[in-house]
């Protein structure tokens, strides 16, 4: 049977830049979501989950599932399951919501993380204090996304601290990694188990935020580029996963380490819209949908994804640039919110680098 109609749990700018990407290859979509007004609204239609019989009148329209958030309810997943596939499988989905788990897989496969404890109590901190040191950070191990649930520990009394605004959560202490930059894979397996990788993107953060990505990244060794390849392939097969997975990286001195999956397209790999030959968007439709994969590589030789953060800001501006290119997610303003992002294609570094310099006001305004 050819797959023409592909379910999104969800229906944000995720959903709505899968739809975009799928309607070249004949592709629809359905969202199912509570809200009617959203980014994917007006690509599909929209199935309120409390509305009657909503999950079978939701299956009845679709050949595949799949969906944008590792917060996604895995037992609605296991249910799907059941009667429609859904991609990536519950298996990707459950490791990808517990950091505990996920990074005892990471090590179990040869994927180097930083140390870390599981912490049930305050002595069980005190023990993770003794045996990682300080600094150290405390995250709850479900959850947590865009650097919340989560609290640095530099002295005994910022665990006293961090104990009492986290407590009542499973939680995990984790080393302090000392990383020069923040790196991401980004890659896409068949259903016929073939796999294809985006060059690395190098990730600048504020307020736990995405900002800005750039790939490649800058000065990447060909032993990194390769090392990272070697743990996205490596998860890809083990988690049997069909569609695309993202990988967080932190660079330091002895290689790369890992810090979290998720189990879908991702914030910085938004600039392969323009920037890749095949985006990670039409990559994960092809990959759900049963059709060969697309080339992965560069389309131009440095590209870069600029966030619009809680305020419009100008767009005349983006327009009006040439190697520059808007993309709105039909969202009001409000602050910390994704709103957008400014796509970047260069011919050069330097360029690049000018480039992302011109929208520095949306860097900085973003509330
Ligand atoms: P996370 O929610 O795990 O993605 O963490 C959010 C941000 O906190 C990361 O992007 C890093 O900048 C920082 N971070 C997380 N874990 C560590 C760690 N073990 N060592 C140093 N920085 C970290």
């Amino acid at each position: 049977m050819s797959v023409k109609t592909v379910g999104v749990i969800g229906s944000g700018q995720l959903g709505r830049m899968m739809a975009i990407a799928g309607a070249p290859l004949d592709v629809e979509f359905v969202f199912f979501d509570e809200a009617l007004s959203s980014p994917s609204s007006s690509f599909g239609p929209t199935i309120q989950p409390s509305s009657k019989d909503a999950l079978a009148s939701f299956l009845d329209k679709v050949d595949v599932v799949t969906y944008e958030s590792e917060n996604t309810d895995a037992e609605l997943v296991e249910k799907i399951a059941t009667s429609t596939p859904v991609y990536p499988s519950v298996k990707s989905l459950r490791f990808s919501q517990h950091r505990l788990t996920e990074k005892t897989l990471f090590n179990e496969l040869g994927i180097q993380t930083a140390k870390f404890e599981r912490v049930a109590s305050e002595a069980d901190l005190d023990q993770a204090i003794e045996t990682l040191g300080l600094p150290l950070i405390l995250k709850t191990t479900t959850m947590g996304y865009d650097g919340k649930g989560q609290a640095l520990v530099k002295t005994l009394d910022d665990a006293k601290t961090a104990w009492n605004s986290l407590k009542g959560n499973e939680l995990i202490a984790e080393s302090f990694v000392t990383f020069s930059r923040e790196l991401s894979i980004i890659a896409v397996r068949s259903t016929n188990g073939d796999i294809k990788i985006y060059p690395l993107a190098e990730n600048d953060h504020s307020n736990g935020i995405l900002r800005v990505s750039r790939v490649p990244a800058q000065d990447v060794s060909t032993e990194k580029q390769e090392q990272a390849e070697r743990f996205i392939s490596t998860l890809l097969s083990e988690l049997d996963h069909i569609g695309v997975l993202t990988l967080e990286l932190f660079d330091t001195e002895t290689g790369l380490v890992a810090n979290e999956m998720a189990p879908r397209v991702h914030n910085s790999g938004h600039w392969s819209i323009e920037g890749a030959y095949s985006s990670q968007f039409d990559n994960h439709v092809r990959a759900i949908t049963g059709m060969p994969l697309g080339d992965t590589s560069t389309a131009h030789p440095h590209c870069a994804m600029v966030n619009i953060i809680g305020k419009f800001g100008d767009r005349d501006l983006v327009l009006s640039t040439k190697g520059a290119y808007l993309h709105m997610y039909n969202k009001t303003e409000r602050q910390n919110r994704k709103i957008g992002h400014i796509n970047i294609i260069a011919e050069s570094e330097g360029e690049r680098e000018q480039l992302i310099q011109k929208f520095e006001a949306f860097i900085k305004e973003c509330g």
